[in-house]
């Protein structure tokens, strides 16, 4: 094991250079680690907190000298190229390696990968061509493009085969999948770490509320009855060593109503709804990334105190005064130069210690909608 290890004062390369990417960096550098991010971008986020270098994906010789530089290599977006961390590979280990993306990357194929790994999932249909919607009987139901959608980008909710065919011809007949509405209780996400030794440990299940298809709030505690807990946590893991794993995966989760939890979607990777570990736990998701691929032991995951995220979206951020002058509040902006609508520019923690609370903060909201 001892030989394994990736020890403090080593460089880890980062394929990405978003705001992942940067607190990864920050998480990185805390331990005394150098990080190195590789992205196109010429102004990258990640680059105002450590080294950035400009290159682009398909470029195999800049990407051998980034690799040259580094010990490890992790990727902070799921839709770098499976040529690029292939490449990669030829120098250094990427960890979480090619595997995990390979699914995160088409709807279709990560679908197919949560039923063989033993997640159950919404019903769902494969739309490639005319025959496929005149077949359908998913509704109503959402149908999403393969690749490239997040956010809720590339997706448009319909009732019946002929609003199937008026949306797939919108998004250009893309590669799709058609999924049955899920009337669910809430969404949830477990986040898991799965080290060298195929250890894996889970931070506790954050409650998610989505608005338009993006993340607006994480709340921990959830606030879920203990069964759902635990079957949503069972989940996470046993998705983390069905990739096997050595990083982070995030998995977000529908609580139907009568009960059950079905796999959503994944990322190999730190997640929006795992910001509130920076403030509020034993261990952040960052550092247990940063942990994972290094071979150190996993972090403790307790929770210090209860917290709410909020990310700030698009001119949500100018609101920074009002959160800096709130004892609860725990303020992250991402060095972004431009708000645009939709654009996650930050998050704020709110954490809700006893003291804290008696100074006027706010407990968190009602933790599900029924
Ligand atoms: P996704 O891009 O798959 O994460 O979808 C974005 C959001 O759309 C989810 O977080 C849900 O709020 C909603 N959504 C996606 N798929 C379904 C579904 N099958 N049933 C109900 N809501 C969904």
């Amino acid at each position: 094991m001892a030989d394994r290890i990736i020890p403090p004062g080593s460089t880890i390369g980062i394929l990405g250079g978003g705001q992942l990417g940067r607190m990864t960096a920050m998480a990185a550098e805390r331990l005394g680690y150098k990080a190195l991010s590789y992205s196109p971008e010429a102004d990258a986020i990640a680059g105002q907190v450590a080294p950035h270098m400009q290159g682009a994906y398909d470029d195999k010789a800049a990407l051998a000298r980034f690799a040259n530089q580094v010990d490890v290599i992790t990727y902070e977006f799921e839709n770098v190229p499976e040529a690029t961390v292939a490449a990669c590979e030829k120098h250094k280990p990427v960890r979480p390696g090619v595997r995990p993306i390979h699914f995160a990357q088409h709807r279709l194929r990560e679908k197919a990968f949560f039923r063989q790994a033993g997640l159950a999932t919404a019903t769902y249909q494969a739309i490639r061509s005319l025959a496929d919607v005149a077949g359908a009987t998913a509704f109503p139901g959402i149908l999403k493009t393969c690749t490239e959608g997040y956010d809720g980008k590339g997706q448009a909710r319909v009732a019946n085969k002929e609003q199937l065919a008026e949306a797939w011809d919108k998004l250009g007949r893309p590669e799709s999948i058609l999924e049955a509405l899920v009337d669910f209780r809430c969404e949830v996400s477990a986040i898991v770490a799965r080290s060298l030794t195929g250890e894996a440990r889970c931070f506790p299940i954050g409650l998610n509320d989505h608005r338009d298809g993006i993340l607006r709030t994480t709340t921990v505690p959830s606030g879920m009855p203990p069964a759902i807990l635990a079957e949503a946590e069972r989940l996470g893991v046993q998705l983390a060593n069905s990739l096997e794993l050595v990083g982070l995966v995030a998995l977000e989760m529908f609580v139907t109503r009568d009960g059950r939890v079905l796999a959503n979607e994944m990322a190999p990777r730190p997640h929006n709804s795992g910001h509130w570990t920076i403030d509020a736990c034993a261990t952040s998701q960052f550092e247990q990334l940063v942990r994972a691929i290094c071979g150190l032991p996993l972090g403790a995951v307790d929770v210090l105190a209860p917290s709410r995220m909020e990310n700030l979206i698009g001119d949500e951020a100018d609101d920074w005064l009002r959160y800096v002058s709130d004892p609860t509040a725990r303020l992250h902006l991402y060095g972004k130069a431009r708000a645009r609508p939709g654009r996650k520019m930050g998050h704020v923690t709110h954490v809700f210690t006893s003291d804290l609370l008696t100074r006027g903060g706010l407990p968190p909201g009602s933790a599900s909608r029924t």
